[in-house]
């Protein structure tokens, strides 16, 4: 049977055909949509075949792998991978259990060793931030945290003469915008390996590869998988050389993406643009709406005008594409305000996550920035007061009633 894969594709057919019907299922007739393989071993024909099919475990050619036992590779993680590497433009993909083990890969395979340097953004997602310092830091690896969203930041790189860059496209949770291509001009001057976190913008609206970047990576669990019911994540490579390391690190460390998780996040790819178009206008809404009431001080949210960023936001992403994720500061910036607005939410869900259908609403300095002190928060913006909102796709006027009902004193 001929593999549904078209290089012209583009990303919307991508994301529902590529990476199904891979192998013929015999005479019995092909499944449209992939079965699960729950299996963690694969019998062949003989023990002389067994011993090849080692050898194509699932670093071979896309369409060739052969499976022999889960951890190394399972056709259901491979299938994502394929998407996800046509879908960023990258040379191969490997799926990770969750987005911070596909960080810690990513890292790992950059080639950070004792002694590397590692710049990174300081407003990165929380747990981003304990990796370096819990796991790294420890390793005897230098970790140097500076603000990447402000202007000169080619000259902030150039000075620290980093090993490894890591950045997100969109800072957590206030929003700030990255130069993707001012960034991964100067790592590449510098020889450093440039890694970004894409989960807040997703394929559908940018493609960190086309700007430089060496690898990409996605907490899978966010918009990707869409649905509040997976966790995983994936990181795309530019590079063969850095592909290998990645692979290895997955399956000698374990940290693979299981059969049934990776069909899960398979069924949310298919719908991930017309998620992220209604994603976008929702809370490009939802910022107008906030940024006009009276309990609230400011909004971030890279879509209005008067965002800092605002420009080059539209050249990145695409104009009226700023996602879906906003904060906003409440005019009384207490704990108590916070958790007052929150308790009175009868649509959007304090689930500790986003990217998911439902509109999230939640509390970064009980959630994504707990483990920073509180003058930590302060020094990259985060308030007392500030709210994060991950703007789902339902009616977009019932997500603005609540708000309203929940901001009324
Ligand atoms: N990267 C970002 C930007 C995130 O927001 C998160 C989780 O919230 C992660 C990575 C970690 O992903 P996971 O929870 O799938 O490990």
């Amino acid at each position: 049977m001929k593999q549904p894969d078209n290089t012209s594709w583009a990303l919307d057919t991508i994301f529902v055909h590529s990476g199904e019907r891979i192998r013929n299922a015999s005479t019995m007739g092909t499944p449209t949509a992939q079965p699960i393989y729950a299996s963690t071993t694969y019998l062949h024909q003989n023990v002389e075949a067994l011993d090849e099919a080692f050898d194509r475990t699932s670093t071979s050619a896309e369409g060739e792998a052969a499976y022999v036992y889960a951890r190394q590779g399972n056709p259901n993680a491979h299938a994502l991978e394929t998407v996800m590497a046509r879908a960023e433009g990258g040379v191969g993909a490997v799926a990770f259990g969750s987005g911070m083990a596909a960080i810690h890969a990513s890292l790992m395979a950059a080639g950070i060793a004792p002694g590397s340097k590692i710049v990174a953004s300081k407003d990165l997602y929380g747990s981003t931030i304990s990796l370096l310092r819990k796991v790294f830091i420890p390793l005897g690896i230098e970790v140097v945290l500076h603000d990447l969203c402000c202007p000169g930041v080619a000259d902030i790189i150039r000075a620290e003469q980093p090993d490894v860059v890591y950045v997100e496209t969109l800072s957590n949770p206030l929003v700030k915008v990255i130069d993707l291509d001012a960034i991964s001009a100067a790592a590449q001057e510098m020889g450093a390996v440039s890694v970004v976190d894409s989960t807040f913008t997703t394929p559908y609206l940018v493609r960190p590869i086309k700007h430089g970047f060496d690898l990409v990576v996605h907490s899978a669990t966010k918009y990707l998988g869409g649905h509040a019911d997976s966790t995983a994540g994936v990181v795309i490579s530019a590079k063969n050389s850095l592909l290998d390391p990645l692979r290895s690190y997955a399956t000698i460390l374990g940290a693979i993406l299981s059969p049934f998780e990776s069909r899960l996040v398979m069924r949310g790819l298919k719908t991930l643009s017309l998620r992220m178009e209604r994603h976008c206008s929702n809370a490009l809404q939802v910022a107008r709406f906030l940024q006009e009431h009276a309990a609230v001080a400011h909004v971030h949210y890279p879509g209005l005008p008067g965002h800092p960023q605002h420009a080059l936001a539209t050249s990145l992403l695409g104009s009226g594409r700023y996602g879906g994720l906003l904060s906003f500061e409440l005019k009384e910036q207490t704990r108590e305000a916070a958790f007052r607005f929150m308790n009175k939410l009868q649509l959007c869900l304090p689930a500790t996550t986003l990217g998911d259908i439902y509109s999230l609403v939640s509390y970064p300095p009980i959630s994504s920035h707990r483990d920073l002190t509180g003058h930590e928060r302060e020094s990259i913006g985060i308030t007392e007061g500030c709210i994060r909102l991950s703007v789902g796709i339902e009616d977009v006027n019932d997500i603005i009633q609540d708000l309203d009902q929940a901001l009324m004193n």
